[in-house]
């Protein structure tokens, strides 16, 4: 069984446990890991609390809970990771489905500690795209410029 962040653990022994609040993220990827999984939950009100004060605004949990239901995410691609003692950077690129088109999400994330607690700060988007000789996103095994499997996929 996989969790949604693509580790090979149940959602409720991975991400599911930093969602619920059973378990602390003990670095900067476990929190990104956990905020991709809210994504495919929709859970707006975990994306807001998980990201740091100045950034963290109530008004959004409506917004991400609406997007997250238009959209089905693929996968996950963890790039980089790296921290210091309280800052850390995390590059990932996720995939969704919006109205049958795969888009690629590639964004570089800024995490800080605050009471020894990790949070997001904020985020820059790297302009990328999906190869057309890439293995598709949705997991069909073929490949991307020959994949029509994704368009019937919801
Ligand atoms: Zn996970
Ligand atoms: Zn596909």
């Amino acid at each position: 069984m996989k969790c949604f962040c693509g580790l090979n653990k149940s959602f409720e022994e991975c991400c599911g446990a930093v969602i619920s609040g059973e378990k602390i993220a003990l670095n900067p990827e476990e929190l990104m890991r956990s905020r991709y999984s809210a994504y495919v939950i929709a859970d707006g009100s975990y994306l807001v609390k998980s990201a740091t004060k100045e950034h963290r605004y109530e008004d959004d949990i409506l917004l991400i809970e609406e997007f997250c239901k238009n959209v089905k995410w693929l996968k996950l691609e963890l790039l980089h990771a790296s921290q210091n003692e309280f800052d850390g950077i995390v590059e990932f690129k996720a995939y969704y489905l919006e109205n049958s088109e795969i888009v690629l999400l590639h964004e570089r994330s800024d995490f800080i500690k605050s009471d020894g607690i990790w949070e997001y700060d904020k985020g820059s988007f790297i302009n990328s795209k999906i190869e057309r000789n890439d293995l598709c996103p949705c997991g069909s095994g073929l490949k991307y410029k020959k994949c029509k499997k994704h368009l019937i996929a919801y």
